[in-house]
């Protein structure tokens, strides 16, 4: 994710490109997934780079290793993808790990991507642990789509207006409809270049931001409901709870942007959603932490610190536990580190 204004750049890492761009260039058969769970600038950057590697005449898959979100299987490819555990077509030469931060994202992938004899990390996490064989980490880019269309470049592939589709669904969701922190002149730019071979803004904003079930805006209503507060108003907090998803007949990773519900009050600078996970009966309950800073407190160290990674203004981490027991344990902790910030940036 690029960093906003008032922050200063991330190192880049051309050699990390290179060795990418050269193991790509060299594999016969390429696999390509985004990480778990799937999200819009993961299975974007994944299905992008397939469609252009596959108009190029190479032999390439893009595989699924979770649930698709609703709202993102109108992307073309979709259909032709593997999912897991399905096989695939081919052994791959590479293996390509994309927008995740830490192997521990692609897991039910794990035994196939290191199979290959380049597993690639592709990312913009700052917090990405570099597990690949080779990997290729800047966190100047709004989204990892946008390396995608870098890699595109560097290989010589052609952008196919289903390319170009797929990697503006990436930049277009993590960078909130370019509203984020990390949208800069790169991301504009790159969203003309995307226009120009075809894309619709009209028509992803209809397949990924409308065309809701009636159950989604009744989430959206409990989590406004359920609103909790910092009693200074600068943190704020809500839960997606199973019980309220079967109630709406949603499932929980459809609920994930209703962190906007908590980030859209006046005077927040930290929100966080508490989404209970779907598990197997027998397993103990988990939650899924969404974290989101509008100033300069590092929501990444504060997830990095709990397992989980991210980036500056947006990161997550999951607890094992309910919601409610989550937001009693983790809520005190994120006020103190918020107060702690502020003392110590005054103090600069
Ligand atoms: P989310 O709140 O799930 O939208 O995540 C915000 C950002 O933090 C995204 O860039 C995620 O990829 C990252 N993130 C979320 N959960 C984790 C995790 N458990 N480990 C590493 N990164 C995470
Ligand atoms: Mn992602
Ligand atoms: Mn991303």
């Amino acid at each position: 994710m690029a960093p906003s204004h008032d922050e200063t750049p991330f190192p880049t890492d051309p050699r990390g490109r290179l060795a990418v761009a050269e193991a790509l260039r060299g594999a016969r058969t390429i696999a390509a997934a985004g990480h778990l769970p799937l999200d819009g600038d993961g299975i974007g950057s994944a299905l992008g780079l397939v469609h252009a590697l596959r108009a190029a005449g190479r032999e390439a898959v893009c595989v699924i290793g979770g649930p698709v979100p609703r709202n993102l299987t109108f992307l073309p490819g979709i259909a032709d993808a593997v999912r897991l555990p399905g096989a695939l077509p081919f052994v791959p030469d590479a293996f390509v790990a994309l927008d995740g931060g830490d192997e521990d994202r692609f897991v039910p992938m794990l035994p196939l991507a290191r199979s290959a004899r380049h597993f690639l990390d592709v990312d913009h996490h700052v917090t990405n642990k570099r597990f690949g064989t080779a990997s290729w980490v800047d966190a100047n880019h709004a989204a990892t789509g946008l390396m995608v269309l870098g890699l595109i470049d560097d290989l010589g592939l052609p952008l196919t207006p289903d390319a170009a589709l797929c990697i503006y669904v990436a930049l277009v969701t993590d960078t909130g409809r370019f509203s984020y922190s990390n949208t800069d002149p790169a991301s504009h730019e790159a969203a003309a270049r995307l226009l120009r071979h075809g894309v619709r803004p009209d028509e992803v904003l209809r397949h990924v931001y409308r065309s809701l079930p009636r159950g989604r805006l009744d989430i959206a209503a409990e989590v406004t409901r359920r609103l909790a507060t910092s009693p200074d108003g600068t943190l704020a907090w809500s839960e997606v709870t199973l019980a309220m998803c079967a109630e709406a007949g949603v499932a929980p990773l459809d609920a994930h942007d209703a962190i906007e519900v908590p980030l859209a009050l006046g005077g927040v600078e930290v929100a966080a959603l508490f989404r209970e996970q779907e598990r197997g009966t027998a397993e103990p309950a988990a939650t899924h932490v969404s974290l989101r800073s509008t100033t300069t407190f590092d929501v990444a160290a504060f997830a990095v610190a709990r397992g989980g990674g991210g980036h500056r203004r947006a990161a997550g981490f999951t607890a094992q536990e309910s919601p409610a027991a989550a937001a009693a344990r983790i809520v005190p902790d994120l006020q103190a580190a918020v107060v702690h910030h502020r003392a110590t940036e005054v103090g600069r």
